[in-house]
């Protein structure tokens, strides 16, 4: 049986027609391997920007089904062009949308999860000599419902069908030249890694690193499909390989620094101090669908027998989560709430910091010499994380960067579309 080979394609790698054409030559080069091609790809450019900012123009308050039905337009068009571009090369090719292959999902909107992916129509396909080309992003509940998997979901499009058809590698070919240290823009020397695992990709994805989405990262380790993340322009560069840990050898501490800037931290001031109210406050949210991050509970005071929680919260979700709280808070019995938005989320990285000690106490002398105030500090066996005031952030990524060694000889050349520090 041929191997098969999971391709994506990321918005500004078919951003236009010539880009497209473009794509459709790496495609045939893996074709042309000897490889059975499997191609998922996001929509053109800014597409769902676009489509995201006509529907607020036309409501404020659009409905999560109607957007839906929206945005998952924008990655059939990439589709069928793309399609059309390998057939003028003179080959086989198909495309086909979620509803026609069955990406299943939960009955949710705008971030709906992968319950279920048939192969039946894509294993007759490829056994008819085809090159598929799916629609990333888009799914459909059982009932035939219109989903999207979130903003950038494309990526988790791609490994859900790498790890159904059980293929070979997923390669998501980007604008970047895979994963680095950090963001290039902010430290120039950043080095490219070779090599990264599933875990600290996962961290770094999390943790505001936007090279790919987050969920697709997890679905990768659970069926351990190995990852690729590689340039459209650039396809000589075998870009950064993510792969299991207990496959790499680990020598640095740290793998890499990464910020999130959008967060926003609420504080909820004087909950009694009672078995069941942090209970009560997250399931609020939770079932609202709305996440969490970072969250610090202070020590109960005696005279007033309440207590402060702090957590952070997604930017997005903020309206729904001021609504939410105004209720909450009085059901509660607590004083007051706030919300900062000027704050930045700094993360160190690494599967080599396990049972290593002092790696927490250098990130915060770093910090602490350059004057930054840590305002929230949170932990996992492999990331430390602060929150800091967002006019710091640049600041602290670079002396971060210096201490835990991570630069390397040459500037990186990088002319990717990364998140604005
Ligand atoms: N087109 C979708 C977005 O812009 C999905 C993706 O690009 O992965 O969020
Ligand atoms: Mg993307």
């Amino acid at each position: 049986m041929k191997k098969i080979i999971v391709q994506k394609f990321g918005g500004t790698s078919v951003a236009d027609t010539d880009k497209i054409k473009n794509v459709a030559r790496l495609v045939i080069r893996e074709k042309e391997l000897g490889n059975d091609v499997v191609v998922v790809v996001s929509a053109m450019g800014h597409t769902t920007d676009h489509l995201v900012k006509l529907a607020h123009d036309i409501n404020p308050n659009p409905s999560a089904r109607e957007l839906d039905m929206l945005m998952s337009t924008g990655e059939c068009v990439s589709m069928s062009l793309l399609t059309m571009a390998i057939q003028a090369c003179g080959y086989k090719a198909i495309s086909y949308n979620a509803a026609q292959i069955g990406i299943i999902t939960e009955n949710v909107h705008t971030k709906a999860r992968i319950i279920d992916i048939k192969t039946d129509k894509l294993r007759e396909s490829l056994d008819e000599g085809n090159i598929i080309i799916i629609a990333g992003f888009q799914s459909v509940t059982e009932d035939g419902e219109i989903t999207t998997l979130g903003r950038g979901g494309s990526d988790t499009s791609a490994v859900a069908i790498a790890s159904a058809l059980n293929a070979e590698r997923c390669d998501i070919y980007t604008d970047v030249e895979g994963v680095y240290t950090t963001d290039p823009r902010i430290v120039p020397n950043a080095s490219k890694l070779d090599e990264i695992s599933y875990e600290e990709m996962l961290e770094l994805a999390h943790a505001g690193a936007n090279v790919l989405h987050p969920r697709s990262v997890e679905t990768a380790k659970h069926s351990a499909v190995p990852l690729r993340v590689r340039s459209s322009f650039k396809c000589e560069d075998m870009g950064t390989l993510i792969l299991g840990v207990e496959k790499m050898e680990i020598n640095k501490p740290v793998a890499g620094v990464a910020v999130d800037l959008s967060q926003v931290r609420v504080v909820v001031c004087d909950i009694p101090d009672t078995p069941g109210e942090a209970a009560t406050l997250f399931s609020s949210l939770a079932k609202e669908n709305i996440s969490v991050d970072m969250i610090i509970q202070s020590y109960a005071r005696k005279v007033s027998n309440t207590n402060d929680i702090a957590f952070t919260i997604n930017k997005e979700d903020l309206d729904k989560t001021k609504s939410i709280l105004d209720v909450v808070v009085k059901d509660l019995g607590a004083k007051e709430v706030s919300f900062d938005e000027n704050i930045a989320k700094i993360s160190i990285i690494g599967a080599g910091m396990i049972d290593r000690p002092g790696i927490a106490s250098t990130m915060f002398r770093t910090l602490a010499e350059n004057n930054i105030n840590i305002r929230m500090i949170s932990t996992s066996e492999i990331k430390i994380s602060c929150l800091i005031d967002k006019e710091n952030s640049q600041n602290a990524i670079k002396s971060l960067h210096e201490v835990f060694n991570l630069g390397c000889d040459t500037i990186a050349d990088v002319k990717g579309t990364l998140p604005d520090v």
